[in-house]
């Protein structure tokens, strides 16, 4: 069996028509090659007016040494073209490789990841026939900043960042889709009641924005129960706004329910570029067999052409496509004996689809593609008032293998007139004072002290506190100050405290 796994760049400059549209192109690592070929054959044979310009990026990047996985060359195209079809790319485990697919969103300003999971019943088999949900994704904060540390022998971090800019922007985008797309309700995923202030701000943000459109319904849901629900019952959500780290399991999950990981795209949108991929990765356990679905890539590559302005190429493309799966056409992933017609490879779905060009499915729905794309992300214009911000403690961690009694004993060396030790924490539960012999603690503290009542912090007392720490012999390895903004705490509180 021979697997084209690229397009001929002869192929390409014949497609390359007066006025196309440039599009950046990475095949991609894994089952890229092959779903990639399929999926642009399909787009050109419908007549999409692009021209390819194909970059290399991934993991032959990452081997020749590049650990961001992409070359100066492939950031000229992106940032010339600003719009890209990518394959999946492989992130090689292990340290000193940023994922790729993270820095390329995140230095593009990809705010906004849309992930579409529609059922397709009768044509494939899924439990959760009335299902259409878009998982509106927080594509550049939360956990995936990549920042972490490790801190001590038994003790590692990742920072969480959340900011009212990137609430804002995605939660106002999620609403705008709703109405571009006559969608009738969004519902939000956070975990308030655990993360107050980073899930607590997404969920406060919500309830503004939610007010600005109050002919779209709003709700929201601990993450937990959301998430259970939308495996049980997926057909009463139709818009879901979540930041980054629960968008992306929860859109796998998503597609996976609609039948198949391989059925869902992903459009990332910014106000400077946009990326359109699959939402699964390279799956390298089924590479180079022409066994993968491309319908994830093809459906990406439909949201781009409306994107650009070809909505009528889209359309034609996604109703062949439908007319297709319609068929019994199928590729492993969704084929089941007996409901299927044909098991096919995926070259060969690539050319069912394309036999079926300028053809409407015949019981399910046909696509209409507005004229419009995605909505564009508009900066908020506000300025945001500066909140009055006092100091008033500090958080010392601290790495240290004794028992918090002796910890603290230590710790209030380095207390004064100004400030006292309040608390010590172990991964946030308080062990000092009044600590339970039951808690299970590591080598990581936390430290909390607190000016006394009528007494100001200030920074040079931060500096004092730590030169008395280090000169009785503390090992702390951060610092966390302690501030309130317009008189309210800008920090959480230590569990049992
Ligand atoms: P995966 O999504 O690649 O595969 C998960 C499972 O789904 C596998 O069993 C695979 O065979 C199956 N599958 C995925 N796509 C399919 C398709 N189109 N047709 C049929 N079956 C399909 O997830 P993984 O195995 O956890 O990750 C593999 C690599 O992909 C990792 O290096 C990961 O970092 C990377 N990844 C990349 C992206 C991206 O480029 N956007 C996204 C996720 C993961």
């Amino acid at each position: 069996m021979t697997i084209q796994l690229k397009l001929p760049a002869q192929t390409l400059a014949q497609a390359n028509k007066p006025g196309s549209t440039p599009v950046t192109v990475a095949y991609g690592d894994g089952i890229g090659p092959e779903i990639m070929t399929a999926s642009l054959k399909i787009l050109l044979s419908a007549g999409a007016n692009i021209s390819v310009e194909p970059i290399e990026i991934g993991k032959a990047v990452y081997i020749a040494g590049e650990t961001s996985g992409i070359t100066a060359k492939a950031w000229e195209s992106l940032r010339r073209t600003r719009v890209f079809f990518k394959g999946p790319v492989t992130t090689p485990q292990g340290g000193g490789y940023k994922s790729l697919n993270v820095t390329i969103r995140k230095a593009l300003g990809l705010l906004a990841n849309v992930r579409p999971c529609v059922a397709y019943a009768p044509a494939i088999v899924t439990q959760h026939p009335k299902m259409d949900v878009v998982i509106v994704r927080e594509n550049e904060e939360d956990l995936y900043a990549g920042i972490e540390h490790r801190q001590t022998d038994e003790v590692y971090q990742c920072l969480k960042l959340i900011s009212r800019p990137g609430c804002e922007r995605i939660v106002r985008y999620a609403f705008d889709y709703a109405r571009a797309h006559g969608r009738k309700k969004v519902t939000c995923f956070t975990k308030d009641n655990i993360m107050k202030l980073t899930d607590g701000l997404f969920h406060r943000v919500f309830n503004e924005i939610a007010a600005d459109y109050p002919e779209i319904g709003s709700e929201h849901m601990i993450v937990d129960i959301g998430a259970a629900r939308l495996a049980d019952t997926p057909e009463i959500f139709d818009v879901i706004v979540m930041p980054n780290l629960y968008g992306d399991i929860l859109s796998d999950v998503a597609a996976q329910i609609t039948g198949s990981v391989g059925l869902a795209p992903s459009a990332n949108i910014g106000q400077h570029g946009a990326m359109f991929e699959a939402i699964h990765g390279s799956a390298p356990d089924i590479a180079g067999q022409d066994i993968a679905n491309p319908s994830g890539l093809l459906l990406a590559g439909t949201m781009m052409l409306k994107h650009i302005g070809q909505a009528e190429v889209a359309e034609k493309v996604h109703n062949a496509w439908l007319a297709t799966i319609e068929a019994g056409i199928h590729t492993a992933d969704i084929f089941v004996a007996g409901h299927s017609t044909e098991k096919v490879g995926t070259m060969a779905f690539a050319e069912a689809v394309i036999a079926r060009l300028g053809q409407k499915p015949a019981t399910l729905t046909a696509v209409s593609y507005p004229a419009k794309g995605l909505p564009v992300i508009v900066w908020p214009a506000q300025k945001y008032r500066k909140a009055k911000k006092e100091l008033t403690g500090i958080d010392v961690f601290v790495h240290a293998d004794q028992s918090a009694e002796y910890l603290a004993t230590q710790m209030k060396a380095a207390e004064n007139g100004i400030f006292d030790l309040t608390m010590i924490t172990n991964r946030g539960i308080k062990v000092w004072p009044e600590g339970l012999p039951e808690t299970f603690c590591t080598d990581h503290w936390r430290c909390r002290f607190q000016a006394k009542q009528g007494k100001q912090f200030n920074k040079a007392m931060v500096i004092e506190l730590l030169r008395s720490l280090n000169q009785a012999g503390v090992d702390f390895i951060k610092t966390e100050q302690l501030y309130t903004f317009d008189g309210t705490p800008g920090y959480s509180l230590g569990q049992g405290e």
